[in-house]
């Protein structure tokens, strides 16, 4: 069998090892195509992935949960519960940072989530390095009974290295131990900083995952893929292995030991603001390096500037027009929707998926995207009867809540449904056929397209002029993602 060297395939070995049983996922950049090499099975949204893991970790069994970085927003509330809650067998979640957004509305680091839970947050620098650090992360999970968290980014995942060896490690079965129960919500936080602070910490201190290499007096200290990036270059290294705790009395010996830190990580100053009151730590906070993602030779560039105070050079916000736009696909059987939309004066919010692709021209049908599933909430918000335009996975994902707040509140929205039976922006995985549910909620109507422009533009108009909320089923096939033809690796694409 061939030894795994990309990220993708040492994460997929590291599963195995691990004994995984259990693993969810909801697609999306940059992790839809690790979880499909995982065998992952798909959610609706990421709480409920989370959810599934926690069920599977009580009862025993352990459990990998992949997810995209605004994914970790949507889990974030049994996850922080989990911290204090306890859990039973081991559970790490892969958490994909979309470094320089290619297919997320937001740029975001998710390392804060570390300290945020108050849960391990491991952040590898190479294929061999997250193999060990999943490994690392299900160890840890069963000794302090909690989730631990792995970061990841796309480069990562697509970097190779050398071959790794299996090294089996499954742990025994570990269930959910009812006696927290005798403590309030207040104790088990006690208990939480007393013993699983304080075990973490020194997990983070004596991880092998910490790597140190010492020359001269000028250091680096480096967490995730920027560690990789910083070998070599003829001063001292320190890489961690954890980005929650932080090792806090090894980087004190090492900021000590050095005349001058440079801290390159990405794509926020997360671990540069914990030592920034000191004059020598220098990074993305001083100027020295780029915010975002960063490259072999913005560090070599930082280290020659390192005695002076950075130059700040004025920046180019990068453009839709200077990336490039997929737009909505040729033949696509919604455009005539998203023209009718266009050509109706009235507020329409959009959801994440195909329904982005029509905010711009030549449609600029939809105005705004607050996020996968936002759609019917924010139009259901609007100061007048609006319309919400929601890709049919984005309903399943979180939608629908927004649809039942709408029924219950009496607030006037249309929804209109893209139902193309896929998520199509992210690979063409199956999406849910709620459309029974929504005839149960709310006054429906089927819409077949394509269809002609001004027949929807008439449909469209007749549905806002009725009172309360209702639903426009418009039903598409996509011409680039059918169900049996979907091409499971496609990433989102959307700048
Ligand atoms: S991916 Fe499919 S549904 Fe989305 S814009 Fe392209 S053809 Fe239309």
């Amino acid at each position: 069998m061939m030894k795994p060297k990309s990220g993708q395939e040492a994460a997929v070995l590291a599963a195995q090892d691990a004994g995984a049983s259990v693993r969810t996922y909801v697609p999306g950049y940059p992790i839809t195509d690790l979880a499909i090499a995982l065998g992952a099975e798909i959610s609706v949204n990421e709480k409920v992935a989370l959810e599934i893991a926690l069920g599977a970790s009580a009862t025993g069994r352990r459990a990998l949960v992949v997810v995209k970085q605004v994914g970790m927003n949507i889990l974030a509330d049994p996850l922080v519960i989990s911290s204090t809650h306890t859990i039973g067998s081991g559970l790490v979640i892969i958490a994909g940072d979309d470094l320089g957004p290619k297919g997320s509305q937001a740029e975001m680091d998710s390392r804060f989530y570390g300290p945020l839970a108050e849960l391990p947050m491991l952040d590898p620098s190479s294929p061999a390095s997250l193999h060990a650090s999943i490994l690392e992360g299900f160890t840890v999970s069963e000794w302090l009974r909690v989730p631990v968290i792995v970061r990841v980014t796309a480069s990562l995942l697509s970097d190779e290295g050398p071959e790794i060896p299996s090294r089996p490690s499954r742990g025994g079965p570990a269930h959910f131990d009812r006696d927290g129960w005798d403590l309030t919500m207040r104790g088990k936080h006690q208990r939480h900083h007393d013993r699983i602070v304080a075990f973490a910490e020194e997990a983070s201190e004596s991880s092998t995952l910490n790597r140190l290499d010492v020359s001269g007096n000028v250091g680096i200290i480096a967490s995730g893929r920027p560690a990789a990036l910083a070998q070599g270059l003829g001063v001292s290294l320190f890489s961690i292995g954890y980005s929650n705790p932080l090792p806090a009395k090894l980087l004190r010996r090492f900021i000590d030991g050095h005349r001058l830190i440079l801290v390159a990580e990405e794509p926020e100053p997360f671990i540069e603001s914990c030592y920034a009151c000191s004059p020598k730590i220098k990074g993305k906070l001083t100027g020295h390096l780029p915010r975002g993602q960063l490259e072999r030779e913005d560090i070599v560039r930082a280290l020659e500037g390192l005695h002076a105070p950075a130059q700040k050079k004025p920046q180019v916000y990068e453009s839709v027009a200077e990336r490039g736009y997929p737009g909505v696909c040729e033949g696509c059987p919604f455009i005539p929707l998203f023209r009718a939309l266009g050509r109706i004066d009235v507020p329409v919010a959009g959801d994440a998926g195909c329904a982005i692709r029509a905010t711009r021209q030549p449609y600029q049908s939809v105005d705004v995207v607050y996020g996968l599933g936002s759609s019917v909430g924010v139009a259901s918000g609007f100061s007048s009867k609006g319309i919400a335009l929601v890709g049919d996975f984005a309903l399943a994902h979180s939608g629908l809540q927004g649809l039942i707040n709408a029924v219950w509140q009496k607030r006037e929205v249309l929804a209109v449904v893209l139902k193309n039976d896929v998520a199509a922006m992210t690979g063409g995985q199956d999406a849910p056929d709620l459309t029974s549910l929504l005839e149960a909620l709310v006054p429906t109507v089927r819409l077949q397209l394509p269809a002609p422009e001004d027949e929807v533009e008439l449909l469209l108009r007749e549905e806002l002029n009725k009172r309360g909320s209702s639903a426009i089923v418009a039903l598409g096939r996509c011409t680039k993602q059918v169900p049996s033809q979907a091409s499971p690796g496609a990433s989102l694409k959307d700048p």
